[in-house]
Protein backbone atom coordinates (compact mmCIF):
# COMPACT_ATOMS: atom_id res chain seq x y z
CA UNK A 1 0.00 0.00 0.00
CA UNK A 2 1.17 3.47 -0.85
CA UNK A 3 2.12 5.93 1.93
CA UNK A 4 -0.29 8.06 0.61
CA UNK A 5 -3.23 5.60 1.14
CA UNK A 6 -1.75 4.75 4.13
CA UNK A 7 -1.88 8.10 6.13
CA UNK A 8 -5.46 8.85 4.47
CA UNK A 9 -6.70 5.26 6.38
CA UNK A 10 -5.15 6.58 9.56
CA UNK A 11 -6.96 9.99 9.12
CA UNK A 12 -10.21 8.06 8.41
CA UNK A 13 -9.78 5.80 11.44
CA UNK A 14 -8.70 8.72 13.92
CA UNK A 15 -11.64 11.18 12.87
CA UNK A 16 -14.23 9.62 10.56
CA UNK A 17 -14.94 9.79 7.26
CA UNK A 18 -13.99 12.75 4.84
CA UNK A 19 -16.14 13.81 2.61
CA UNK A 20 -15.24 13.22 -1.25
CA UNK A 21 -13.57 16.79 -2.33
CA UNK A 22 -11.14 16.23 0.83
CA UNK A 23 -10.59 12.51 -0.18
CA UNK A 24 -10.05 13.75 -3.97
CA UNK A 25 -7.55 16.28 -3.06
CA UNK A 26 -5.20 14.50 -1.31
CA UNK A 27 -5.80 11.80 -3.74
CA UNK A 28 -4.49 14.51 -6.65
CA UNK A 29 -2.19 17.04 -5.20
CA UNK A 30 -0.99 15.25 -1.67
CA UNK A 31 3.39 15.80 -1.47
CA UNK A 32 3.51 11.98 0.07
CA UNK A 33 2.09 10.29 -3.21
CA UNK A 34 -0.37 12.30 -4.20
CA UNK A 35 -1.71 11.55 -8.78
CA UNK A 36 0.57 15.29 -9.72
CA UNK A 37 3.21 14.61 -7.62
CA UNK A 38 4.07 11.18 -9.76
CA UNK A 39 5.15 11.27 -13.68
CA UNK A 40 3.80 12.92 -16.57
CA UNK A 41 0.24 11.77 -17.26
CA UNK A 42 -0.62 13.07 -20.63
CA UNK A 43 -0.45 12.55 -24.20
CA UNK A 44 0.60 9.07 -26.02
CA UNK A 45 1.56 6.56 -23.83
CA UNK A 46 -0.24 8.77 -20.93
CA UNK A 47 -2.92 8.26 -18.75
CA UNK A 48 -5.53 10.57 -21.32
CA UNK A 49 -5.00 12.79 -23.87
CA UNK A 50 -6.29 16.47 -24.36
CA UNK A 51 -7.45 18.65 -27.11
CA UNK A 52 -4.21 20.82 -27.59
CA UNK A 53 -2.50 16.84 -27.66
CA UNK A 54 -4.36 15.81 -30.69
CA UNK A 55 -4.01 19.45 -32.91
CA UNK A 56 -1.96 22.09 -33.10
CA UNK A 57 -5.04 23.97 -34.44
CA UNK A 58 -6.60 24.26 -30.90
CA UNK A 59 -3.85 25.91 -29.33
CA UNK A 60 -3.68 28.64 -32.31
CA UNK A 61 -7.61 29.37 -32.03
CA UNK A 62 -7.93 29.86 -27.97
CA UNK A 63 -4.26 32.24 -29.00
CA UNK A 64 -6.10 34.11 -31.52
CA UNK A 65 -8.77 34.06 -29.27
CA UNK A 66 -7.10 35.64 -26.54
CA UNK A 67 -5.27 38.24 -28.95
CA UNK A 68 -8.82 39.12 -30.39
CA UNK A 69 -9.77 40.12 -26.89
CA UNK A 70 -7.21 41.72 -25.98
CA UNK A 71 -7.41 44.12 -29.20
CA UNK A 72 -10.98 44.47 -27.86
CA UNK A 73 -10.20 45.84 -24.47
CA UNK A 74 -7.95 48.75 -26.46
CA UNK A 75 -4.51 46.76 -26.31
CA UNK A 76 -3.76 47.02 -22.55
CA UNK A 77 0.12 47.57 -22.72
CA UNK A 78 0.74 45.62 -19.52
CA UNK A 79 -1.17 42.37 -19.14
CA UNK A 80 -0.93 38.80 -17.08
CA UNK A 81 -1.24 35.90 -19.22
CA UNK A 82 -2.58 32.69 -17.01
CA UNK A 83 -2.80 29.46 -18.19
CA UNK A 84 -5.02 26.93 -15.43
CA UNK A 85 -3.30 23.79 -15.55
CA UNK A 86 -1.22 24.00 -18.57
CA UNK A 87 0.20 20.10 -19.01
CA UNK A 88 2.74 19.49 -21.37
CA UNK A 89 2.88 23.14 -22.56
CA UNK A 90 1.14 22.46 -25.65
CA UNK A 91 -1.79 25.00 -25.80
CA UNK A 92 0.32 27.47 -24.55
CA UNK A 93 3.36 26.89 -26.82
CA UNK A 94 0.72 27.27 -29.88
CA UNK A 95 -1.15 30.14 -29.07
CA UNK A 96 1.64 32.24 -28.46
CA UNK A 97 2.80 31.08 -31.51
CA UNK A 98 -0.28 31.65 -33.12
CA UNK A 99 -0.36 35.08 -31.42
CA UNK A 100 3.06 36.40 -33.16
CA UNK A 101 0.73 38.03 -35.50
CA UNK A 102 0.16 40.69 -32.97
CA UNK A 103 3.89 41.39 -31.66
CA UNK A 104 2.90 43.97 -29.39
CA UNK A 105 0.51 41.24 -27.80
CA UNK A 106 3.48 38.90 -26.76
CA UNK A 107 5.95 42.26 -25.61
CA UNK A 108 2.66 42.80 -23.29
CA UNK A 109 2.13 39.58 -21.73
CA UNK A 110 3.56 38.65 -18.44
CA UNK A 111 2.78 34.51 -18.59
CA UNK A 112 1.65 33.04 -15.41
CA UNK A 113 1.12 29.20 -15.58
CA UNK A 114 -0.44 27.94 -12.39
CA UNK A 115 0.44 24.30 -11.99
CA UNK A 116 0.55 21.63 -9.05
CA UNK A 117 2.81 19.19 -10.58
CA UNK A 118 6.46 19.33 -10.55
CA UNK A 119 7.28 16.98 -13.29
CA UNK A 120 4.48 19.09 -15.40
CA UNK A 121 6.34 22.08 -14.70
CA UNK A 122 9.45 20.54 -16.36
CA UNK A 123 7.94 20.02 -19.33
CA UNK A 124 6.03 23.18 -19.43
CA UNK A 125 9.18 25.30 -18.84
CA UNK A 126 11.29 23.19 -21.68
CA UNK A 127 8.39 23.99 -24.18
CA UNK A 128 8.10 27.73 -22.84
CA UNK A 129 11.56 28.76 -21.55
CA UNK A 130 11.26 31.79 -24.40
CA UNK A 131 8.67 33.19 -22.90
CA UNK A 132 10.03 33.79 -19.33
CA UNK A 133 7.31 31.69 -17.53
CA UNK A 134 6.77 32.62 -13.68
CA UNK A 135 4.58 29.63 -11.66
CA UNK A 136 2.19 29.41 -9.22
CA UNK A 137 1.25 26.31 -7.61
CA UNK A 138 -2.67 27.21 -7.21
CA UNK A 139 -5.39 29.28 -8.55
CA UNK A 140 -6.47 30.95 -5.52
CA UNK A 141 -2.60 32.18 -4.59
CA UNK A 142 -2.19 33.01 -8.27
CA UNK A 143 -5.01 35.36 -8.60
CA UNK A 144 -4.21 36.73 -5.37
CA UNK A 145 -0.75 37.36 -6.60
CA UNK A 146 -1.68 39.35 -10.09
CA UNK A 147 -4.02 41.91 -8.63
CA UNK A 148 -3.15 45.12 -10.48
CA UNK A 149 -3.04 44.36 -14.35
CA UNK A 150 -5.87 42.92 -17.03
CA UNK A 151 -6.11 39.11 -17.00
CA UNK A 152 -6.13 37.33 -20.07
CA UNK A 153 -6.84 33.49 -18.78
CA UNK A 154 -7.39 30.33 -20.71
CA UNK A 155 -7.52 27.00 -19.23
CA UNK A 156 -8.45 23.37 -21.35
CA UNK A 157 -9.44 20.41 -18.94
CA UNK A 158 -8.95 22.35 -15.37
CA UNK A 159 -12.40 22.48 -13.93
CA UNK A 160 -12.68 18.91 -14.13
CA UNK A 161 -9.95 17.73 -12.17
CA UNK A 162 -11.38 20.27 -9.02
CA UNK A 163 -12.74 18.37 -6.63
CA UNK A 164 -16.27 17.73 -5.91
CA UNK A 165 -18.49 16.95 -3.55
CA UNK A 166 -21.65 14.28 -3.96
CA UNK A 167 -24.98 14.19 -2.59
CA UNK A 168 -26.85 10.63 -2.70
CA UNK A 169 -30.58 10.33 -1.74
CA UNK A 170 -32.00 7.74 0.19
CA UNK A 171 -35.11 7.10 1.46
CA UNK A 172 -36.58 10.56 0.75
CA UNK A 173 -33.58 12.41 2.22
CA UNK A 174 -30.04 13.98 0.83
CA UNK A 175 -26.97 12.68 2.56
CA UNK A 176 -23.04 14.03 1.57
CA UNK A 177 -21.51 10.64 0.19
CA UNK A 178 -18.09 10.51 2.35
CA UNK A 179 -15.06 8.17 1.71
CA UNK A 180 -14.90 5.78 4.80
CA UNK A 181 -13.17 2.56 5.30
CA UNK A 182 -15.15 -1.04 5.42
CA UNK A 183 -14.73 -3.98 7.72
CA UNK A 184 -11.29 -5.47 6.01
CA UNK A 185 -9.57 -1.81 5.89
CA UNK A 186 -10.00 -0.58 2.27
CA UNK A 187 -12.13 2.36 1.18
CA UNK A 188 -15.47 2.86 0.69
CA UNK A 189 -18.32 5.58 -0.02
CA UNK A 190 -20.27 5.90 2.80
CA UNK A 191 -23.00 8.43 4.23
CA UNK A 192 -23.08 11.52 6.11
CA UNK A 193 -25.57 12.62 8.20
CA UNK A 194 -28.88 14.44 6.40
CA UNK A 195 -28.59 17.78 4.83
CA UNK A 196 -29.79 20.27 2.55
CA UNK A 197 -27.63 20.36 -0.78
CA UNK A 198 -26.24 23.33 -2.37
CA UNK A 199 -28.93 24.77 -4.66
CA UNK A 200 -28.35 23.80 -8.43
CA UNK A 201 -30.22 25.81 -10.03
CA UNK A 202 -33.99 25.69 -11.04
CA UNK A 203 -33.80 23.13 -13.54
CA UNK A 204 -33.09 20.34 -10.74
CA UNK A 205 -36.05 20.06 -8.47
CA UNK A 206 -34.53 18.40 -5.21
CA UNK A 207 -37.52 17.59 -3.86
CA UNK A 208 -38.73 15.87 -6.80
CA UNK A 209 -35.38 13.78 -7.80
CA UNK A 210 -36.00 10.06 -7.15
CA UNK A 211 -34.48 7.44 -4.90
CA UNK A 212 -30.46 6.73 -5.64
CA UNK A 213 -29.88 10.04 -7.26
CA UNK A 214 -26.76 11.87 -7.07
CA UNK A 215 -26.20 15.69 -7.01
CA UNK A 216 -22.78 16.94 -8.05
CA UNK A 217 -21.16 19.99 -6.55
CA UNK A 218 -18.30 21.93 -7.88
CA UNK A 219 -17.47 24.08 -5.10
CA UNK A 220 -14.29 25.47 -6.13
CA UNK A 221 -15.11 25.58 -9.52
CA UNK A 222 -17.87 27.91 -8.70
CA UNK A 223 -15.78 30.29 -6.20
CA UNK A 224 -12.83 30.22 -8.83
CA UNK A 225 -15.58 31.78 -11.46
CA UNK A 226 -16.25 34.17 -9.13
CA UNK A 227 -12.67 34.60 -8.42
CA UNK A 228 -11.77 35.39 -11.97
CA UNK A 229 -15.40 37.16 -12.77
CA UNK A 230 -14.15 39.95 -10.31
CA UNK A 231 -11.22 40.02 -11.21
CA UNK A 232 -11.89 40.71 -14.65
CA UNK A 233 -14.95 43.16 -13.38
CA UNK A 234 -12.11 45.45 -11.55
CA UNK A 235 -8.99 44.93 -13.85
CA UNK A 236 -10.24 44.04 -17.31
CA UNK A 237 -9.54 40.93 -19.07
CA UNK A 238 -11.16 37.55 -20.47
CA UNK A 239 -11.31 33.98 -19.68
CA UNK A 240 -11.51 31.03 -22.17
CA UNK A 241 -12.66 27.57 -20.14
CA UNK A 242 -12.68 24.03 -22.24
CA UNK A 243 -14.04 21.01 -20.52
CA UNK A 244 -16.14 18.47 -20.84
CA UNK A 245 -19.76 19.01 -19.02
CA UNK A 246 -23.21 19.88 -19.52
CA UNK A 247 -25.08 23.54 -19.95
CA UNK A 248 -28.29 22.49 -17.76
CA UNK A 249 -27.81 21.31 -14.13
CA UNK A 250 -28.84 18.01 -13.78
CA UNK A 251 -28.16 14.93 -11.04
CA UNK A 252 -26.19 12.00 -12.02
CA UNK A 253 -23.01 10.99 -11.21
CA UNK A 254 -20.15 11.91 -13.39
CA UNK A 255 -17.26 10.97 -11.13
CA UNK A 256 -14.80 9.13 -12.97
CA UNK A 257 -10.75 7.75 -12.41
CA UNK A 258 -8.65 7.13 -15.63
CA UNK A 259 -5.58 5.19 -15.13
CA UNK A 260 -3.18 4.14 -18.11
CA UNK A 261 -6.59 5.29 -20.40
CA UNK A 262 -8.69 3.00 -18.95
CA UNK A 263 -11.56 3.47 -16.44
CA UNK A 264 -10.11 2.68 -12.64
CA UNK A 265 -11.83 2.52 -9.37
CA UNK A 266 -11.55 6.52 -8.08
CA UNK A 267 -11.37 5.10 -4.19
CA UNK A 268 -8.56 1.99 -4.33
CA UNK A 269 -5.31 3.30 -4.69
CA UNK A 270 -5.34 7.35 -4.61
CA UNK A 271 -2.82 9.24 -6.14
CA UNK A 272 -2.49 5.91 -8.64
CA UNK A 273 -5.08 7.55 -11.04
CA UNK A 274 -6.60 10.67 -12.87
CA UNK A 275 -9.94 11.80 -10.58
CA UNK A 276 -12.27 13.96 -12.73
CA UNK A 277 -16.15 14.73 -13.14
CA UNK A 278 -17.84 16.62 -15.72
CA UNK A 279 -18.33 20.62 -14.95
CA UNK A 280 -21.64 22.06 -14.55
CA UNK A 281 -21.30 25.00 -16.28
CA UNK A 282 -25.03 26.26 -15.24
CA UNK A 283 -23.77 27.16 -11.62
CA UNK A 284 -20.14 28.32 -13.04
CA UNK A 285 -21.35 31.19 -15.69
CA UNK A 286 -23.67 31.97 -12.68
CA UNK A 287 -21.30 32.05 -10.27
CA UNK A 288 -19.29 34.49 -12.69
CA UNK A 289 -22.32 36.93 -13.14
CA UNK A 290 -23.37 37.04 -9.42
CA UNK A 291 -19.42 38.66 -9.09
CA UNK A 292 -20.01 40.99 -11.43
CA UNK A 293 -19.07 39.67 -14.84
CA UNK A 294 -20.67 37.92 -17.91
CA UNK A 295 -20.73 34.69 -18.63
CA UNK A 296 -20.98 33.12 -22.08
CA UNK A 297 -21.58 29.93 -23.66
CA UNK A 298 -21.50 27.39 -23.06
CA UNK A 299 -21.06 26.08 -26.79
CA UNK A 300 -19.34 23.17 -28.12
CA UNK A 301 -15.96 22.71 -28.29
CA UNK A 302 -16.88 21.76 -31.62
CA UNK A 303 -19.09 24.81 -32.80
CA UNK A 304 -16.40 27.17 -31.07
CA UNK A 305 -13.45 25.58 -33.12
CA UNK A 306 -15.49 26.12 -36.51
CA UNK A 307 -16.86 29.40 -35.81
CA UNK A 308 -13.21 30.69 -35.43
CA UNK A 309 -11.86 29.54 -38.53
CA UNK A 310 -10.87 26.01 -37.16
CA UNK A 311 -11.09 24.27 -41.23
CA UNK A 312 -9.45 27.34 -42.40
CA UNK A 313 -6.55 26.98 -40.62
CA UNK A 314 -6.26 23.42 -40.93
CA UNK A 315 -6.52 23.51 -45.25
CA UNK A 316 -3.83 26.23 -44.36
CA UNK A 317 -1.43 23.74 -43.04
CA UNK A 318 -2.84 20.82 -45.20
CA UNK A 319 -1.25 22.96 -48.07
CA UNK A 320 2.22 22.83 -47.03
CA UNK A 321 2.09 19.14 -45.29
CA UNK A 322 3.96 15.90 -46.94
CA UNK A 323 0.36 13.64 -47.68
CA UNK A 324 1.42 11.82 -44.21
CA UNK A 325 1.39 14.66 -42.30
CA UNK A 326 -1.72 16.07 -43.82
CA UNK A 327 -3.87 13.18 -43.26
CA UNK A 328 -2.44 13.23 -39.68
CA UNK A 329 -3.92 16.85 -39.11
CA UNK A 330 -7.24 15.80 -41.12
CA UNK A 331 -7.53 13.49 -38.53
CA UNK A 332 -6.81 15.53 -35.54
CA UNK A 333 -9.36 18.09 -36.55
CA UNK A 334 -11.85 15.44 -36.95
CA UNK A 335 -11.16 14.63 -33.81
CA UNK A 336 -11.75 18.15 -32.30
CA UNK A 337 -14.71 19.04 -34.22
CA UNK A 338 -16.71 15.76 -34.48
CA UNK A 339 -19.73 15.66 -32.33
CA UNK A 340 -19.40 11.83 -31.60
CA UNK A 341 -15.49 12.36 -30.99
CA UNK A 342 -14.82 15.94 -28.86
CA UNK A 343 -16.70 18.14 -30.46
CA UNK A 344 -19.67 17.80 -28.28
CA UNK A 345 -19.23 16.26 -24.80
CA UNK A 346 -16.57 19.31 -24.81
CA UNK A 347 -17.39 22.65 -24.02
CA UNK A 348 -16.27 26.12 -24.16
CA UNK A 349 -17.28 29.14 -21.76
CA UNK A 350 -15.95 32.65 -21.69
CA UNK A 351 -15.78 35.35 -18.97
CA UNK A 352 -15.59 39.12 -19.41
CA UNK A 353 -16.29 42.18 -17.78
CA UNK A 354 -19.60 43.24 -18.05
CA UNK A 355 -19.81 45.82 -19.96
CA UNK A 356 -18.21 43.67 -23.34
CA UNK A 357 -20.32 42.32 -26.23
CA UNK A 358 -20.23 38.86 -27.14
CA UNK A 359 -16.72 37.92 -27.72
CA UNK A 360 -15.62 35.95 -31.28
CA UNK A 361 -17.28 32.73 -31.28
CA UNK A 362 -19.71 33.15 -28.59
CA UNK A 363 -21.90 35.30 -30.66
CA UNK A 364 -24.75 33.26 -31.83
N1 LIG B 1 -4.40 21.86 -20.11
C1 LIG B 1 -3.57 20.70 -20.36
C2 LIG B 1 -3.57 19.70 -19.21
C3 LIG B 1 -4.86 19.26 -18.64
S1 LIG B 1 -4.66 18.11 -17.30
C4 LIG B 1 -4.00 20.04 -21.65
O1 LIG B 1 -5.05 20.38 -22.14
O2 LIG B 1 -3.28 19.17 -22.15
C5 LIG B 1 -4.82 19.11 -15.87
C6 LIG B 1 -3.63 19.98 -15.58
O3 LIG B 1 -3.92 20.75 -14.42
C7 LIG B 1 -2.34 19.25 -15.28
O4 LIG B 1 -1.27 20.04 -15.74
C8 LIG B 1 -2.37 19.18 -13.77
O5 LIG B 1 -1.11 18.94 -13.24
C9 LIG B 1 -2.95 20.52 -13.40
N2 LIG B 1 -3.72 20.61 -12.16
C10 LIG B 1 -4.76 19.83 -11.81
N3 LIG B 1 -5.30 20.24 -10.63
C11 LIG B 1 -4.60 21.32 -10.26
C12 LIG B 1 -4.70 22.21 -9.16
N4 LIG B 1 -5.63 22.05 -8.21
N5 LIG B 1 -3.83 23.24 -9.09
C13 LIG B 1 -2.90 23.43 -10.05
N6 LIG B 1 -2.75 22.61 -11.10
C14 LIG B 1 -3.59 21.57 -11.22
Amino acid sequence: MSMLADRLKQEIAAQGPMPLDVFWREAMTAADGGYYAGGAPIGAGGDFTTAPEVSQVFGELAGLWLVDVWVNAGRPPEFTLMELGPGRGQLMADALRAAAVEPEFLESARLVLVEASAPMREMQAERLAQYGPEWRDDWESALAAEQDAPLFLVANEFLDALPIKQFLKTDGLWRERLVGLDAMGAFKFMLGDIVQPPNPGSAVDLDAAPEGAVLEHGEERNLLASSVARRLSEYDGAALFFDYGYAKPQTGATLQALAAGRPSDPLSAPGSADITSHVSFGPFLSAAEIAGARGWGPVEQGVLLLGLGAEQRAAQLVKNAEPAAAEQLMAGLRRLLHPQEMGRQFKAAALLPAVYPPPTGFDY
